[in-house]
């Protein structure tokens, strides 16, 4: 997942002597099923050390961590995702790697600085939610963000008595006993509550689900302040020392009951507009003219839509029937993964694209749809 502090980390460097080049890079395996992107990496490379032409000294900087790019593709068979990003400088004394879920606009851009900008809007798109899981002594904080878990760490308040033994000369204070413990729950989760509000703002969460016993879960609820408490979705029940995953799995519905809602109102924008011709249009073909026109915001569809096609071998444009390119009148060779490349196109003409599954008013709209730009 993407780690907001090492971004923002980056995002600090002082642009100084040093040059950094960064990479990104579309190798869906759907659409690269022969590891097709290793041809366009050569180019972006190539093209790269011609631009640098006429600055011999950036281009001395950089060309070795040109060349680490074009080994790591060559050499490496990493797990690959939908895009990778790749981040070399310091005459190599500076690496980084990440793997996303989501395509990214391909491009190699070298500065005095890594070049951040498609990560940060990954960061800004696709929403990032915390999850907590809370007993009476102990809180563990973790962020979901595209369908991966990252913890970040627990927090433990010492000195609950809550675990003393009842009973002998001590079970003549049980009052005080329990009044004692009652103000160390309370502590703790006064101090969660503190924290948990500037994690909130740090890492840009969204929404928030809790978990863990009921009891801690309803203690915690009451106390939240206004604004922590409008971003909680839902709570779940978890043990306290589940592995990550596991948290995953539990929070999941919560979460997922969230972003259906939230789906269901982009779709319902998109019927909407479509309806009066305001900006929208629904239905493949009308897609495939917008994006080829640049003109997609938000490609609205159900990810069961499936369709082979044609790629316009000259322009690129993208149809669902074969012929001459209505754009260029170039020929179209076949593809079957026409889907993957409408949303390829969208992404690298600065749209955004949303998936929603089992969403009945799409399905009868064609499974697929786009709100413009213009
Ligand atoms: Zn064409």
């Amino acid at each position: 997942m993407l780690n907001l502090e090492e971004l923002k980390e980056m995002t600090r460097i002082n642009p100084e002597d040093d040059c950094y080049a960064s990479l990104y890079l579309n190798v869906n395996p759907v659409t690269n099923p022969n590891g097709e992107y290793l041809i366009r990496v050569k180019n972006m490379l190539k093209e790269t050390a011609e631009g640098l032409q006429k600055q011999k000294a950036v281009l001395k900087k950089v060309k070795g961590e040109l060349e680490r790019f074009e080994n790591y593709f060559l050499t490496q068979k990493p797990q690959f995702k939908k895009a990778v990003c790749l981040i070399g400088g310091r005459n190599g004394g500076f690496w980084k790697e990440y793997h996303l879920a989501v395509p990214l606009q391909s491009g190699i851009f070298v500065d005095s600085t890594p070049y951040l900008k498609p990560l940060m809007d990954c960061v800004d798109r696709y929403p990032r939610y915390l999850a907590m899981l809370l007993s009476k002594d102990e809180a563990r904080i973790f962020v979901v963000q595209m369908g991966e878990i990252l913890e970040y760490g627990e927090m433990k308040t010492p000195d609950i008595i809550g675990k003393h033994k009842k009973g002998g000369w001590f079970a003549l204070e049980q009052d005080r006993f329990e009044r004692h413990a009652e103000f160390h729950v309370d502590l703790h989760l006064n101090d969660v509550i503190r924290r948990l509000g500037a994690f909130i703002q740090e890492q840009q969460i969204r929404k928030v689900v809790i978990g863990g016993p009921a009891e801690a879960v309803s203690m915690c609820m009451e106390k939240l302040p206004r604004d922590i408490a409008g971003k909680v979705i839902g709570n779940f029940a978890a043990g306290m020392y589940e592995p990550a995953p596991e948290v995953l799995e539990k929070a999941l519905p919560a979460l997922d009951l969230f972003e259906r809602n939230e789906k269901q109102k982009i779709v319902e924008e998109l019927v909407e507009r479509a309806y009066k011709n305001d900006r929208a249009v629904m239905g493949l073909d009308d897609v495939l003219l917008m994006a080829q026109e640049k003109r997609i915001m938000t490609l609205v569809l159900d990810p069961a839509l499936k369709k082979p096609g044609f790629v316009c071998a000259n322009c690129r444009a993208l149809a669902l029937s074969q012929g001459a390119c209505r754009f260029c009148g170039g020929s179209m060779n076949g593809v079957n993964y026409l889907i993957d490349l409408v949303m390829q196109k969208t992404v690298e003409h600065g749209g955004r694209v949303e998936v929603a599954p089992d969403n009945e008013k799409l399905q009868g709209a064609g499974k697929i749809g786009a709100i413009l730009r213009f």
